[in-house]
């Protein structure tokens, strides 16, 4: 089973099953929150827990209007997981695959599509998969 932890360890996840996706995305949001674009899997509820801590969390306004709520550790500040009330994310939870602690888990987050392409810096490179998103 995917295990993932932030940087201190006080906070840990682990989920079941396959993702619903897996994407890389690009946009105002991702750029902040993870220093350029962000590798993101899409995991139902029902399938993830927080095995260990307490996130804190924060709800703002995505550049695309919807709700935005980012989970991340109170001590370190590693941000681990978001919810969006867009309906494609409902019910999901859209984990930060870096935040997975096994080299193979992340290697299996390959992304399968790539989200606001448009805001893709000129110097990052293009990734080889068939759906380009722009939610706008
Ligand atoms: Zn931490
Ligand atoms: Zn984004």
């Amino acid at each position: 089973m995917p295990t993932g932890s932030c940087l201190c360890q006080a906070v840990k996840y682990d989920y079941s099953g396959d993702p619903l996706s897996k994407a890389v995305c690009h946009c105002l949001t991702c750029r902040k929150l993870s220093s350029g674009s962000s590798a993101n899997l899409l995991i139902p509820t029902t399938h993830f827990r927080i095995t260990s801590g307490a996130p804190k969390s924060y709800t703002s306004t995505h550049e695309s209007g919807m709700k935005l709520t980012t989970h991340f550790c109170p001590t370190c500040g590693i941000l681990l997981y978001k919810e969006a009330d867009r309906k494609e994310f409902q019910s999901a939870v859209i984990v930060l695959a870096g935040t997975l602690d096994r080299a193979e888990d992340f290697e299996k987050a390959k992304p399968e599509a790539e989200f606001y392409v448009k805001d893709r810096a000129s110097w990052w490179p293009g990734l080889d998969v068939q759906q380009l998103r722009e939610f706008s």
